[in-house]
């Protein structure tokens, strides 16, 4: 098993990418702590693991991304029971189409609050323990619209792109620290976040993705386990593309 013995974190883990990377996590034998946004959607998808899986570790909290002080308060608590937090997957987020001149300054501050200062909470929180530790993974959720930007919802490319930057700018600070910064850009990928996508916006993607398929959560959910694992020990600041080879 590629994560045995490991403490993971991962954000956005109640459906979706974090939940599949939540299941091949348990099943690599990590140790998972589902983060949610609410306290009631962290309890089902606990439920649901446990029924799944009921020999494994796992363990939920729901606090507030946005918020520094709500990360780091929940991290720590991570790190006293289990003592140790091995990977973060900074995974939450929000999609959006909004056309550009229906957009209000509150929308956008809404996506980049979660998209990018969520993952800047998760990630310096994180490091402090992981600094300490001398080891540590953290692994972002990119996406393919930071390499091709998107025809409406522009910030939520923008927020996406910032992820990617993060990803490089962390890799190259927190390398000396035995910490490891890399990101995955998932393409088109079947979740009940593409529900927010219109028809006509996700056909055309298709017909542009070589491999001629939407992708799966469990697409991801291995990229994330391969970059989380030993096996991945010499890479550091990349961001793969999960995505058939899409071209936007
Ligand atoms: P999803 O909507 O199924 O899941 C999103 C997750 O984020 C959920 O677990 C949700 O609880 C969590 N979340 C939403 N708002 C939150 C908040 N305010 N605080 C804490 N958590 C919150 O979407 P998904 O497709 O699984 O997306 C997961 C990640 O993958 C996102 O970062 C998304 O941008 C990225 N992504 C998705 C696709 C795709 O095609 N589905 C493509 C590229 C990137």
């Amino acid at each position: 098993m590629k994560l045995e013995n490991k403490i993971a974190i991962i954000t956005g883990g109640s459906r979706g990418i974090g939940y599949a990377t939540a299941e091949k996590f348990i099943e690599e034998g990590a140790t998972v702590i589902l983060c949610a946004s609410r306290q009631q959607t962290a309890e089902n998808a606990f439920e649901n693991l446990k029924a799944k899986y009921p020999n494994a570790s796992i363990d939920y909290m729901w606090p507030d991304l946005g918020k520094y002080d709500d990360v780091e308060k929940a991290f720590n608590k991570v790190k006293e029971k289990y003592g140790a937090i091995d990977i973060l997957v900074n995974n939450a987020g929000i999609a959006d189409a909004t056309p550009f001149t229906e957009y209000t300054e509150e929308l956008f501050d809404k996506i980049m609050n979660l998209n990018v200062k969520g993952v800047f909470n998760g990630s310096l929180a994180v490091s402090k323990i992981m600094i300490e530790q001398k080891h540590g993974v953290i692994l972002n959720t990119a996406s393919m619209v930071s390499r091709y930007g998107q025809s409406t919802g522009v910030a939520y490319p923008t927020s996406k792109a910032a992820v990617k930057i993060m990803t490089v700018s962390l890799a190259r600070e927190l390398g000396k620290y035995g910490i490891r910064v890399n990101a995955v850009a998932p393409g088109v990928i079947e979740t009940d976040m593409m529900k927010a996508v219109p028809e006509e916006m996700i056909k055309p993607l298709i017909s542009r993705i070589p491999l001629g398929q939407l992708g799966k959560p469990e697409d991801v959910a291995n990229a994330f386990a391969f970059l989380a694992s030993d096996e991945a020990s010499y890479i550091s600041g990349v961001t793969l593309g999960v995505d058939g080879m899409a071209m936007s």
